[in-house]
């Protein structure tokens, strides 16, 4: 009797039926699910595929749970992958087929029912978002009733998480700290990172099953795909690793680097990897990474160390897929019990469109939000700048409305990252010092005293002289006319007053945070509501200019 398989979502449409075959070569057959780890080094999924297999499998699903092709409303529900993510994966895919080629085999992207395939082996790299969860269980489930051997190796971070909690009494690590002691040096740590795959079993017959080329992001639904909306990074696996070479070969860097101090304006030469991509597809490896990283260190004399040094970025990767591992509801603020609940606005919807948008009026914030729905990356201190910028620095948004922008904008989105560090930024979790708050004036002229990232994004502001260019709007009004840049007419004044919107803030957070320690995190929906309403009513007493008009409601940065 057929066993079907179902890869994806329940109401999703690729089903595998797997029927015995008893004129198929003599090793089992094995099916190597790749979803992300899309690469050919360090991915030993793929090894146990391939190992004394009969034929081998490599399929790719396409599947529906991340697309959404609504590129500009962001209605409700279509906050997952836009254009330029899709498209990164894409070229993920055209890669990771070429070097199956070069090893005798291709990637093949399903689009039908493949039967008569007789797979006994299913491998597929280890998962801890919990969508991957549910849907890994599930499948488990359905391979053991077909008598399918499943492997799903740990090789998307460093360390397994759940070794972590475990050897933390079942709870997460909270602190960075606490995760390094706990993790400790990851065990192959000194051991070569070998994948034998050379060569690759040939693959089975496809019998009914139609197999497609990968498709164009236009075939997916995406239409708006006007390249001056293009990222500047290419996917795949070559361009991964060419990346890394480039990255590394300055031993000086690598051995000096030391975040968070590097320019977030630079843009010509960003001053870190832009790795991020490529390790959220899995078309890098973390450990490999860390190898090369481990090579660069012990053949200089001095270096810098965790948490600033590069090594210590990848582990802030580790210790935010712990947490979010281990943290249910970690994704929300109700029912995360290391969220602290605040009364964020979650319905100010036009002050959320003015940030997305790049409309704000703030020139180092615009700039940002178009360098990220642009490129679909922004240096770490630009997220810090318009993450506090919507949440507790000045619009008071709840962070969960940002995280989504940034889910849908990001080419290098990752579920325990992105909401780790919303987490932090709002200060809701991990960060408490909520009177320390980035000026979105004066924090990016630290940098870039010239503007010379606000010009580039922001073409309308590229004559403004650079006394004016963070705050146009004090520009004299000759001075504005003579950079044909009109404030309120060719690009927006600022939808706040900074001073009192972040003083604001701060006392509502101070609040927020009072209630949390009087009701020991246990909040419910009524004590908020109540400090919703005092703090309202305390806003009516003392009415404070936040608001400012906002007239240019549908300007669009160029
Ligand atoms: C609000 C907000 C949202 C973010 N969302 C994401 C996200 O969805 N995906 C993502 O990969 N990063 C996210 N980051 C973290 C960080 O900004 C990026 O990882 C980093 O900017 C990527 O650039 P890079 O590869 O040049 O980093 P490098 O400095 O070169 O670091 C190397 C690698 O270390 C990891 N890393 C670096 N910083 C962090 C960090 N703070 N937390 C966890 N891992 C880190 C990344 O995998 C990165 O590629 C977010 C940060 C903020 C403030």
């Amino acid at each position: 009797m057929p066993v079907s398989l179902c890869l994806t979502s329940p109401n999703c449409f690729r089903t595998f039926s797997l029927v015995p075959n008893p004129a198929m070569a003599p090793g089992p057959n094995s099916l190597m699910w790749f979803r992300k780890g899309l690469r050919i080094h360090d991915n030993p999924a793929l090894e146990h595929a391939a190992k004394g297999c009969g034929c081998l499998y490599p399929v790719f699903v396409i599947d529906p749970h991340y697309m959404k092709p609504d590129p500009v409303t962001f209605s409700p529900g279509s906050t997952r992958a836009g254009l330029n993510r899709i498209r990164f994966l894409l070229e993920s895919l055209v890669d990771l087929d070429a070097n199956l080629k070069k090893l005798g085999s291709r990637l093949l992207v399903l689009k039908g029912e493949p039967s008569e395939w007789d797979i006994k082996r299913l491998c597929f790299e280890y998962e801890t978002e919990p969508y991957y969860q549910a849907l890994d269980c599930k499948v488990k489930n359905y391979a053991s009733l077909a008598g399918i051997e499943v492997f799903s190796p740990v090789s998307h971070t460093l360390f397994n998480p759940a070794d972590i909690i475990q050897k933390n009494g079942g709870r997460p690590p909270l602190s960075y700290q606490s995760f390094l002691k706990l993790a400790g040096k990851p065990s192959w740590a000194s051991f070569p990172l070998v994948t034998k795959l050379n060569p690759l079993s040939a693959i089975g017959h496809v019998g009914n099953c139609e197999i497609s080329e990968v498709p164009t992001v236009q075939e997916l639904g995406y239409e708006d795909t006007r390249e001056d909306e293009l990222t500047v990074f290419r996917g795949g696996e070559s361009e991964a690793l060419r990346r890394l070479r480039d990255s590394i070969k300055g031993k000086e860097w690598v051995a000096n680097f030391e975040k968070p101090k590097g320019d977030p304006s630079a843009f010509l030469k960003p001053a870190t990897t832009v790795l991020s991509p490529y390790l959220k597809f899995g078309c890098l490896s973390s450990r490999y990474f860390y190898q090369c990283i481990q090579d660069v260190q012990k053949n200089v004399e001095r270096h810098t160390s965790p948490p600033v040094s590069l090594l210590g970025q990848l582990l802030w990767r580790d210790f935010f897929y712990t947490v979010g591992f281990g943290t249910p509801n970690f994704e929300q603020m109700r029912g995360n019990r290391i969220c602290k609940q605040v009364p964020w606005n979650d319905d100010d919807d036009e002050l959320l469109a003015a940030w997305r948008d790049a409309r704000t009026g703030f020139p180092w914030i615009d700039a940002i939000m178009v360098q990220l729905r642009k490129w679909g990356w922004t240096h770490h201190l630009a997220r810090h700048s318009v993450a506090c910028f919507l949440t507790r620095g000045d619009l008071f948004v709840h962070w969960e409305k940002g995280r989504d922008v940034f889910e849908r904008l990001l080419i290098d989105h990752d579920w325990a990252i992105n909401n780790g560090n919303w987490l932090w930024l709002s200060c809701s979790s991990f960060f408490y010092q909520y009177n320390r708050i980035y000026s979105p004036i004066s924090f990016g002229k630290k940098y870039d005293p010239d503007g010379e990232y606000i010009r580039h994004f922001l073409p309308v502001l590229k004559d403004m002289p650079k006394e004016y260019i963070y705050e146009p709007w004090t520009a004299p009004l000759s001075i504005q006319t003579k950079a044909k840049c009109i404030v309120g007419k060719d690009y927006p004044k600022p939808v706040v007053s900074h001073d009192s919107a972040s003083k604001e803030c701060k006392r509502k957070l101070a609040e927020a945070y009072e209630l949390n320690k009087k009701l020991n995190g246990v909040v419910s929906n009524e004590d908020l509501q109540g400090l919703r309403r005092k703090l309202e009513e305390k806003e009516s007493q003392e009415p404070r200019p936040k608001r400012l008009k906002q007239k240019l409601i549908s300007w669009r940065p160029k």
